[in-house]
């Protein structure tokens, strides 16, 4: 079975801008992967030798506002749940907010593997971009920018390193 990495975090940090850098068939079929769930993108990537699953969480079905904490903790926990890797994207740019803060929290609880993403820090030193990051207690932020590629091939290597 390939190795399943899936993208949590608020909405409008880049999950799925990283999706679609991280996959080039972008309608993996659903029925392939049996237990997964179809409130959520999948696509398949593979880097070297090592091909994996990338889900993508979020933002597929209008949410009412007041049901967005409900909507995100329960995708973080189905995204632990169902992943090898998971890859928690945060805002460079816009610092860490309440809603990071939740979400980081339920990842240390649970304890799967996490990488902590700090996006959008494209132009910025890496070491500025991620400092602010170690505040979420799951260890080292990666700076990467989803959008341009920076470090998004060292992320992955990371992630995949078991593999
Ligand atoms: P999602 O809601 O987490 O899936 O976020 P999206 O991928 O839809 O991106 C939200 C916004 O952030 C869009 O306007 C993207 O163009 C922008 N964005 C995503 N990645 C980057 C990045 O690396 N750098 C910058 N500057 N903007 C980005
Ligand atoms: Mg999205």
């Amino acid at each position: 079975m390939h190795p399943v990495v899936t993208l949590v975090g608020r909405p409008n940090v880049g999950k799925s801008t990283l999706f679609n850098r991280l996959t080039r068939s972008r309608a993996a079929l659903v029925a392939d992967f049996p237990g997964l769930t179809r409130d959520r993108h999948y696509g398949h990537g593979r880097i070297g030798p090592v091909p994996y699953l990338v889900v993508d969480t979020g933002g597929f079905e209008p949410i009412a506002k007041d049901g967005i904490l409900k909507e995100m903790a329960r995708q973080t926990q189905q995204a632990i749940v169902e992943s090898d890797v998971v890859i928690f994207l945060v805002d460079g740019r816009a610092g860490i907010s309440a809603q990071d803060h939740d979400i980081a929290r339920q990842l240390r609880r649970a304890g799967p593997t996490v990488l902590l993403a700090v996006n959008k820090a494209e132009g910025m030193s890496t070491g500025v971009a991620a400092a602010d990051f170690y505040e979420l207690g799951l260890g080292q932020p990666y700076a990467i920018s989803s959008a341009h590629g920076d470090g998004v091939a060292e992320l992955l290597d990371k992630a995949l390193a078991p593999w």
